[in-house]
């Protein structure tokens, strides 16, 4: 990044060096450093890890809320609610997370005694809670300051800079108002130099793919009579269809990775946890973006998840 007279005139990334007007600083557990690059860091990130754990559909079903147990030893900080169960959009039950300090920023490893930890303080809210009814767990960084909050403002040093930085939990909750009041910085700080305008022709609204499992059977049946696609079953355990898995594919944000696909539409998110699903949906993807097999990546580079045929028939 290059700053000058308390400007960021240039900012090189991957992709070419960009010269930018306003630069928004929303990089997570990096957002301390790239402060830092714009000459405007006040404050650190400390990192805070959380394993969750994902519950099969079968053991969501007496579910029907988030509930938080309080009063525990593990629950008196007053930054977080101390992980709880929570009902899925998705009909899953998340157990957890915990709250562990890391030197970290990219530890994301799990292990075995945090999901037993976290299993045996949530039974206290609900006893019939059960490891073997885990599907998968994981981990994630919060980025925490050492004030425990957020930091929403304008650069203090530098002009054209907006902090959305140390956003921990509840960031997602809370991302409708702070893009608000990100986007209200930005202007102002724009208007300083030009007129600001509102742009008339941006659509706010995102259609969803259809989710043929949310459908009635008349409409499902009607669908599938428009396009066959839609009644074979690629993902059994969460019930998508080869023809939503061609519309994440086709979307006008497209996607090409087996991960995209999943965070998409979901093949891959129930119990079987892609092992069924997964060559299938491999297989959509090589037949609708054209590219070989060996070119198919989990989620990045370096994520391809076949090297070449086991049996190659040898040339006479
Ligand atoms: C275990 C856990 C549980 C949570 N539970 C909840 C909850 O129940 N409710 C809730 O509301 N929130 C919850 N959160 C918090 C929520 O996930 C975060 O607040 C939110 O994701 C933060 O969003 P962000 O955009 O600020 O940062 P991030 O989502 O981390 O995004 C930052 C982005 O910046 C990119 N980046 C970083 N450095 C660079 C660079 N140099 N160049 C280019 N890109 C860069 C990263 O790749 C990343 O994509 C939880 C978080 C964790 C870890």
């Amino acid at each position: 990044m290059r700053v000058d007279q308390n400007r960021i005139h240039s900012v090189s990334t991957n992709r070419g060096t960009i010269y930018p007007k306003i630069v928004v600083n929303a990089a997570g557990v990096f957002s301390d450093e790239i402060a830092k690059m714009a000459n405007d860091r006040f404050f650190s990130i400390h990192p805070r890890k959380g394993t969750n754990t994902i519950l099969d559909h079968k053991a969501s079903r007496r579910m029907m809320t988030i509930v938080s147990s309080f009063g525990t030893s593990s629950t008196k900080k007053k930054h977080t609610k101390g992980g709880g169960l929570v009902k899925t959009i998705d009909d899953n039950t998340l157990v957890g997370p915990d709250a562990v300090e890391t030197y970290c920023k990219e530890d994301f490893t799990t292990n075995a005694q945090n999901v037993w930890d976290v299993f045996e303080k949530q039974r206290l809210t609900d006893p019939a809670l059960f490891v073997r009814d885990a599907i998968t767990y994981f981990s994630g960084i919060r980025a925490a300051t050492y004030e425990e909050d957020f930091v929403i403002q304008k650069g203090r040093r530098t002009r054209n800079l907006v902090h959305a930085a140390g956003i921990q939990s509840p960031g997602i909750t809370a991302a409708p108002a702070i893009a608000l009041d990100v986007s209200k910085m930005a202007a102002e700080l724009l208007s300083e130099s030009r007129e600001v305008h509102r742009n008339p022709s941006f659509n706010p609204i995102h259609k969803g793919i259809i989710r043929m499992n949310e459908l009635s059977l008349e409409h499902r049946d009607a669908m599938i009579h428009k396009n066959p696609d839609y009644g074979e079953i690629i993902c059994r355990c969460e019930q998508i269809s080869r023809g939503e898995v061609k519309d994440a594919l086709h979307r006008s944000i497209p996607c090409d990775t087996l991960d995209g696909v999943k965070r998409r539409v979901r093949p891959g998110m129930g119990r079987c946890q892609g092992g069924f699903c997964g060559p299938l949906v491999l297989q959509i993807i090589a037949e609708e973006t054209k590219k070989p097999f060996e070119e198919i990546e989990k989620s990045a580079p370096g994520g391809e998840i076949l090297f070449g045929s086991i049996k190659e028939v040898r040339p006479e």
